[in-house]
C-alpha cells in the first residue's frame, strides 16, 4: 500500500475521510500516515533456558518472538532449580507484547505473592526474564538498553576486580596481584572471612578471636600496600560474623580508609547493620542478598548502610535495580552492584549503572576464569583498563558464543531447547 503524505491528507483525503471514519479514527489515520516511525508489533512465542556453572551457578533465559527476534537474560545464585519456575512464568509471557516489560514483570511478580515472590529463587528467575525482555525491547526498537532506562549519564562503567587473592603466605599472591595491577583496575576487593582460620576455636560460632582479627588486618595491609593509594580497596566479610566482631573489624580497619566493608554481619537484621555503621568511620555496604525495592527500604530508611549493593541478576533485574538506585539516591546513598555473572549479565548491569546518577562501581568476579570470560560473548573482552565502555548496539549489545559458553554448561541440562526438545 502506498504511503499517504501529510500534504495529501490535508488536500483531499482528510475531507473525504472525515465522513467515513469519524474524528478519533481520523486522528489515528493522520498519526499513522504522517509518522515515519512504526511501533514494532511482536508476540512472545517461547521461553527457553540453559544452565551454566562458572563463578557460581547461572540461569540463562532466551525469549523468542514471532518475528525471529530473541532476547537473552541471565540470573544467578538463587536460580538453581529455577527452570521449572521459568516454565511456569512462560504462561504469562507467550502471546504477549514483549515491549511492555514492566507490565509483564509486575504480572509475574504479583501472580506469585503466595508462592515466594517476595525474594529468593522466584525473584532471581524473574530477574533473568526481565533482563531478556529488555534485550528484546532494545533489539526491537533499535536502541541500547540504557536508552530505554532513561539514557546514559556516563559512557563507561567503572569495574572493581574481586581479586580472590589476599593471603600474604600464598606464594602465588604477588604474581596474582601484579596481574590485577597490569589489568589497570582502579578498585579491588578482597575477602577476609576465613572458616578455616587455625585460630578459630569453634566451627559454628563466628565471634572472631584476637588472632583471627590480626589475620584479617594482615590481609588488608598486604593487599593495600600492593596497590597505588589511588586504587580503592573494598573488603568482604560475607555476612558471617556477630556484632562484636563486626564492630571490632570495622574500627581496626579505619586507618586503611576502605572503599567499603561489606556485610560484617548478616544483612537481614537491619538494626545490627545500622549499629555497626554508627560505630565506625569505615563505610558499610550491604545488599547482595536483598530482593526488590522492598528489601532495601528498611536499610535505607534506618540508615544502615553507606553504600548498597543490589545484585541485578537476582534482585529483580534492570528496571527494579534502577528503582532501588533511585530510592537510595533520595538518601544520598550510592550503589555498587554485586555482580558475579558472565559478560552478558555484566553488560546488562552496565546499562543500568549508566542510567543512574549514584552509581559508584560494579563488581567483576571472573579473574580465575579469564579464558571463559574472554570467549563467552562474540564481542570478546568487554573490560578495558578496569572499565566497560557502552556501545550503541541495540539491546544489551553482546551475544553469547555458544561453543565457548557450553564449556561451562551444567551437565545433563537442556541448552535452549524448545518444550518439544528441539532448537530452532
Ligand atoms: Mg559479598
Amino acid at each position: 500500500m502506498s504511503r499517504v503524505s501529510r500534504r495529501d491528507l490535508f488536500r483531499g483525503v482528510v475531507p473525504a475521510a472525515v465522513g467515513v471514519l469519524g474524528l478519533p479514527s481520523l486522528a489515528h489515520a493522520v498519526q499513522a500516515s504522517s509518522s515515519p516511525y512504526r511501533r514494532p508489533t511482536l508476540k512472545i512465542t517461547d521461553v527457553r533456558t540453559a544452565e551454566v556453572q562458572a563463578h557460581g551457578y547461572q540461569l540463562h533465559v532466551r525469549i523468542h518472538t514471532d518475528q525471529g527476534l530473541v532476547g537473552h537474560g541471565e540470573g544467578t545464585d538463587a536460580v538453581r532449580g529455577g527452570v521449572p519456575l521459568v516454565r511456569q512464568f512462560a504462561q504469562f509471557l507467550v502471546g504477549q507484547d514483549p515491549l511492555n516489560v514492566d507490565f509483564l514483570f509486575e504480572r509475574i511478580r504479583t501472580a506469585g505473592i503466595f508462592a515466594g515472590a517476595q525474594a529468593g529463587q522466584y525473584v532471581a528467575a524473574l530477574s533473568a526474564i526481565e533482563i531478556a525482555l529488555w534485550d528484546l525491547a532494545g533489539k526491537a526498537l533499535g536502541l541500547p538498553v540504557y536508552q530505554l532506562l532513561g539514557g546514559k549519564m556516563r559512557d563507561r562503567i567503572r569495574i572493581y576486580c574481586d581479586s580472590q587473592t589476599e593471603d600474604p603466605d600464598d606464594p602465588q599472591a604477588a604474581a596474582k596481584l601484579q596481574q590485577i595491577r597490569d589489568m589497570g583496575f582502579t578498585a579491588v576487593k578482597i575477602d577476609i572471612d576465613e572458616a578455616a582460620d587455625p585460630m578459630r576455636w569453634d566451627r559454628m560460632n563466628w565471634t572472631a578471636s584476637n588472632a583471627e582479627i590480626d589475620h584479617m588486618m594482615r590481609k588488608i595491609a598486604f593487599v593495600r600496600q600492593a596497590f597505588d593509594k589511588r586504587v580503592d580497596l573494598a573488603v568482604d566479610m560475607h555476612g558471617r560474623y556477630d556484632m562484636t566482631t563486626g564492630k571490632r573489624v570495622a574500627k581496626e580497619a579505619e586507618p586503611f580508609k576502605l572503599l567499603f566493608l561489606e556485610e560484617p554481619v548478616p544483612a537481614e537484621n537491619v538494626n545490627a547493620m545500622r549499629d555497626i555503621r554508627e560505630s565506625t568511620s569505615t563505610p558499610i555496604c550491604c545488599g547482595e542478598n536483598l530482593f526488590l525495592r522492598h528489601g532495601f527500604r528498611e536499610v535505607l530508611e534506618k540508615r544502615a548502610a553507606d553504600i548498597i549493593m543490589p545484585d541485578l541478576q537476582k534482585c529483580g533485574g534492570l528496571l527494579e535495580g534502577r528503582k532501588i538506585a533511585d530510592m537510595a539516591h533520595t538518601h544520598y546513598v550510592p550503589v555498587a552492584p554485586h555482580c558475579v555473572v558472565s559478560p552478558i549479565g555484566t553488560m546488562a548491569s552496565c546499562h543500568m549503572c549508566a542510567a543512574v546518577p549514584n552509581f559508584l562501581v560494579l563488581e567483576w568476579h571472573w579473574i580465575q576464569r579469564l579464558e571463559l570470560w574472554r570467549s563467552f560473548v562474540r564481542e570478546g573482552e568487554i573490560i578495558e583498563k578496569g572499565f566497560v565502555t557502552l556501545t550503541d548496539r541495540p539491546g544489551l549489545g553482546v551475544e553469547m558464543d555458544e561453543v565457548a559458553a557450553r564449556k561451562a554448561q551444567v551437565p545433563n541440562t537442556p541448552w535452549f531447547e524448545a518444550a518439544g526438545g528441539t532448537r530452532q
